[in-house]
This record gives structure tokens, sequence and C-alpha cells, in this order.
């Protein structure tokens, strides 16, 4: 059984210091909620730990079991097992859906070892389906160009679709349920539910307690200011619900303006 470990890390922007000494171990088949405010650096712990090259490890280690990952480029990490949805996915014109998550797939086999062979396109055709159908997607999404002209919806519904694909053994998905109503985000869901099994772990970043309906989370966390000052159940989700992040801000003070 696999583990991410993120360990006493400190992360800084064009020299503002955005996470500040975080702790957090994610180990296949749990799934942990990420709650927070806006701004309080959620996104940035996700892309830091994609190896997004504009975030600055000044401290600490991201390891799965036990080796560190630092090193590794984001296509590495991906092939290690990472992958994250995006908050905000890009679009790109003239590669289709179909022909990305193809490349993705062949990309792994052709790094695995031993390399594996393509993967046919009969046989990427039947997993492509199955997937669509597990998200219930209209097929003809593998066939228009990756996210350009989606609705923030289609966009989130493709990122899920690519996790479904990948198979990932972390997988972050960064506020999935932001731009999704409800009927949406019960599909996306139950999409994950039927993917993640005992083979991947979840990190469900949320400033919403909504989506943790669907996926019910192994392990709450709170994410104020830089790092995570709470952990607890689904209980912890639920208490946020009703009473805002009010309690969290006097808990633990307004955070620091740093420039
Ligand atoms: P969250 O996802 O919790 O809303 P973010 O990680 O997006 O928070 O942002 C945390 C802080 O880092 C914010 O103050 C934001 O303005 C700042 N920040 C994030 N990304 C960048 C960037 N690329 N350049 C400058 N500041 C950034
Ligand atoms: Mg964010």
């Amino acid at each position: 059984m696999s583990e991410l470990t993120i360990k006493d890390l400190y992360v800084s922007i064009e020299d503002k210091q955005i996470i500040k000494g975080l702790n957090l171990t994610i180990r296949q088949g749990e799934v942990h909620a990420i709650m927070g405010p806006n701004g309080t650096g959620k996104s940035t712990l996700a892309y830091t730990i994609m190896g997004h090259p504009s975030y600055e490890i000044t401290e600490g280690d991201i390891l799965i079991d036990g080796q560190s990952i630092l090193g590794m480029k984001p296509d590495e990490r991906s092939r290690a097992g990472l992958f994250l949805a995006f908050q905000y996915p890009v679009s790109i014109s003239g590669v289709t859906v179909a022909n990305f998550l193809r490349t993705a797939i062949n990309a792994r086999r052709r790094h695995a070892e031993p390399p594996q062979e393509d993967i046919s396109i009969l046989e990427f055709r039947k997993l492509l389906k199955s997937k669509m159908d597990l998200l219930e997607m209209d097929y003809a999404f593998g066939g228009r160009y990756l996210n350009e002209g989606f609705s923030g919806g289609e966009k989130k519904r493709t990122e899920v679709l690519q996790m479904a694909v990948l198979e990932p053994a972390f997988a972050i998905m960064d506020e999935t349920d932001s731009g999704l109503d409800i009927d949406a985000i019960r599909i996306v869901s139950e999409g994950v539910n039927a993917i993640k099994g005992p083979k991947m772990g979840v990190m469900v970043i949320t400033h919403y307690q909504r989506i943790l309906n669907y996926i019910q989370p192994d392990f709450v966390h709170i994410m104020y200011n830089g790092k995570i000052v709470e952990s607890g159940s689904r209980d912890l989700a639920l208490q946020l619900e009703e009473n805002g992040y009010d309690w969290v801000r006097e808990k633990y003070g307004e955070p620091e303006l740093v420039n």
C-alpha cells in the first residue's frame, strides 16, 4: 500500500510565503477533504505536489513511500501515480479529448517497467466509452478540442474523465465542485466513488461541504493561513457548513499579510 506524505512543508511564490509548515499523510484507499477559506493556499498545495515550477519549496519534503519526489518533473510525478484535476482547466486547441487521453495513456505505458506497447485504438475506444458512461458524458466529447468552448461543468467533468482513465494512485481534486450544479456534482462524485476503490487515495479540496455528501471523506482537514489547523471526521465538515469559517478565524487569528 502506497502513501503520500507531506512533511513540514513551506512554500513561497514570488517571495511570498504561502504554505507554512504543512503536514499530511494520505494512504491509498483513503479520502481526505481539505477545506479552507479562499486564499489560504489550497491550490498552492495542489500545484506544489504536482511540481509546478513557480512554487518554491523553502523547507520540508513531499514523499511517496518514503522517497522524496521533489527532484521529479511534473510528468515524472504523473507517472509515479499523482494526478491533479485543476481548479481552472486550460483549453488546448487542435487536440481532441480522445487524443489527449490516448497520448497520456501511451506515455505511461512507454515508461512502464518493463515498457508496454501502445494501447490499440479498439481497446482505447472501449476504455474511453466505459469511463464516459460512468460519468454520464456524451461520446461526442471525445472528438472535441480539449476544454475549448466547454462550460465550467463540462471542463470539470473532463478533468474527472482524465482521472478515471489514468487511475492514479493519488488524485488531487482542486475545487472540482465549483461551477457544477447539484446534479453534476452528484454524477461526478458517483464517478469518483466508482473509480476510487482501495487503490486510489483522494484529496478533495473544497470550500463547501456539499460535495462531501456524495464523496464520503475518511478524514477532514481545515487549512488556514498556510497550514492544517484542525483534522477530524466528517463532522468537522458539517460544523463548517453550519458555522462557516468565522470560528476558525477567531480561534487562529487573521492571516498575517506578508508581502
Ligand atoms: P486557495 O486555493 O486556498 O484559494 P491559493 O493557493 O490559490 O489559495 O492562493 C494562496 C495565496 O497565494 C493567495 O494570496 C494568492 O494570491 C497567492 N498566489 C497564488 N498563486 C499565485 C501566483 N501565481 N502569483 C502570485 N501569488 C499567488
Ligand atoms: Mg484554489
